[in-house]
């Protein structure tokens, strides 16, 4: 067994009621490591360590804070596949998913590594020639960041590159259900110098996360999950009037045209669902087809289910491993039981797969096809590999379809025709929108949703905003005399 204990400061600590929490294997279910269930309490000395060290953190020059961030993804590439392994081991995400999500958090701390010492502000030009006006970015202040299951370095570098390049201090609280990748990091951020109390870890299941949002001194929150945790945080926060950032779930459409390439596009609708399990905010859930196409895309996509390999995270020839645990099962099994019985055609899988030679939790590519688009298996997020096929007659009713969904997180299109491509693309109520492509994500590119979706956005330069107040600075340069009873606008 493996004992981990939370980083609050320069300390690693256990829970000051002694009380921990497991963490199981989803492949085999092994009990491997115990994690501390932190009190109210320690939450409470966590962010004041961040508190204090964001004294001196915000005064730092770019250039230090670039120097840290590029030493720390120094370490996240050196010990890649220690981070990876242990991440495959808590949430059962295939490891060379989980090794390429490494990476590429690795890429995001040095994509914004270069903004530190690049934080621009503007001069502004006035009309009163006799004033000059120049804006800063200043960080916000110690800064929850609360991220899922189902990628948790990914996320969490999503949140944490940005939030260090403008100067926050961060309190981190993982989910209990795959917390240790993010505490085998903090080990990595303390070697990289950062100093103690800018990156804290506190662990525990939802009332630690809601102790730290309500904490007087958090000044923002940044939250990836549920739309549900998402409503509870921006209530509990709601007093306080502090920002937050949301990047929430997802019902995304991945559309596909008659005069698409027929081959790629099955392989995105493949990526879009099955990659990672299903367990993806940005997963394709629903398959819009032309209605000339369906029956062979129907075909091909059950022929390509029957080969994805069901196994081991870790076997590099397993296509798709198990979903991260119990609550999870248990949440798609009951889904798809609804699905059959509002009455979608179950086109392939929709059970548990006993024939893994395993006890981990692995549920089978499961396809559906529904002309109504209304049944809660076409509109509700499922979080696992169930795809739901709709057809549709024109590109006016893949639209319709494709937006008629309280999310807006991402969407797919496929066709060689670039004016339809484009003209879908600006009509498509979401963040993201991929053309003849599927789940691609780049440093540069920013990431986040729209309706209950979420709010905000990370990666990109856009995500520095997302960190930093705007401050205005308007200096007097007249020798005149002026009115104090009239505002000064000329
Ligand atoms: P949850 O909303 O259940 O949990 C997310 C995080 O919030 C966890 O760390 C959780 O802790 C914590 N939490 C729970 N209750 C509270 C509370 N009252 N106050 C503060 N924090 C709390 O989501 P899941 O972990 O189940 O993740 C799945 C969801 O995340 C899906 O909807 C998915 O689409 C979404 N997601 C969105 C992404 C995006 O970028 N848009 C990316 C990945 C996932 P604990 O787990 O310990 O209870």
């Amino acid at each position: 067994m493996n004992i981990f204990k939370a980083l609050i400061g320069e300390h690693w600590k256990e829970s000051s009621s002694g009380q921990t929490f497991p963490s199981s294997n989803p492949f085999n279910q092994e009990v491997w490591a115990s994690i501390p269930s932190l009190t109210k309490e320690d939450v409470a000395e966590a962010v004041e360590a961040a508190h204090l060290a964001f004294r001196d953190w915000k005064k730092t020059n770019g250039l230090e804070r670039a120097t840290l961030m590029h030493r720390l993804a120094d370490l996240i590439e050196a010990e890649a596949d220690h981070l990876a392994r242990t991440e495959t081991t808590d949430n059962g995400k295939l490891f060379k998913e989980t090794k390429n999500q490494v990476l590429f958090s690795a890429r995001n701390y040095r994509y914004f590594a270069g903004y530190a010492d690049k934080l621009l502000g503007d001069f502004v030009p006035l009309d009163n020639r006799e004033m000059i006006d120049y804006t800063v970015m200043e960080p916000i202040g110690p800064i929850a960041l609360i991220t899922a299951w189902n990628s948790p370095l990914s996320l969490l570098a999503n949140k944490l590159a940005p939030a260090l390049a403008t100067g926050n201090t961060v309190v981190i609280k993982p989910s209990e259900q795959a917390s240790i990748s993010t505490l085998e990091f903090a080990k990595l951020a303390i070697q990289a110098g950062f100093p103690p109390g800018v990156i804290n870890v506190v662990t525990g299941d939802g009332a630690a996360g809601d102790a730290l949002i309500r904490h007087p001194l958090i000044a923002k929150v940044s939250f990836t999950g549920g739309s549900q945790t998402a409503r509870l945080i921006t209530k509990a926060v709601s007093d306080k009037l502090i920002p937050v950032t949301l990047e929430l779930g997802g019902k995304s459409p991945n559309i596909i045209f008659a005069d698409a390439d027929l081959e790629e596009a099955l392989t995105g609708a493949i990526a879009g669902i099955f990659g990672a399990a299903g367990q993806t905010c940005i997963a394709g859930s629903r398959l819009l087809v032309e209605r000339s196409i369906v029956e062979v895309v129907k075909e091909r996509l059950i022929q390509k289910a029957a080969t994805i390999k069901l196994g081991d995270p870790f076997d590099p020839a397993t296509d798709m491993g198990p979903v991260a645990n119990k609550l999870q099962l248990e949440k798609i099994v009951s889904m798809i039981a609804e699905a059959k019985e509002e009455g979608a055609e179950l086109l392939y899988g929709g059970e548990i797969a006993k024939d893994v030679g395993l006890h981990g939790y692995f549920i089978k590519p499961t396809i559906f096809f529904t002309e109504r688009a209304e049944l809660n298996i076409a509109c509700e997020e499922v979080f696992g590999p169930v795809l739901t096929i709709i057809p549709f007659d024109n590109p006016e009713e893949a639209l319709s379809i494709a937006n008629h969904s309280p999310y807006g997180l991402a969407a797919g299109i496929w066709t060689r025709d670039i004016k339809k491509a484009h003209r879908v693309a600006a009509e498509i109520e979401a963040g993201n929108v991929w053309i003849n492509t599927y789940r691609a994500s780049a440093a540069g590119a920013p990431f986040g949703g729209t309706k209950q979706s979420g709010y905000g956005r990370e990666r990109s330069w856009h995500a520095l905003y997302e960190y930093t107040h705007i401050k205005n600075v308007m200096v007097n340069l007249s020798t005149k005399k002026r009115d104090p009873f009239s505002m000064q606008t000329k």
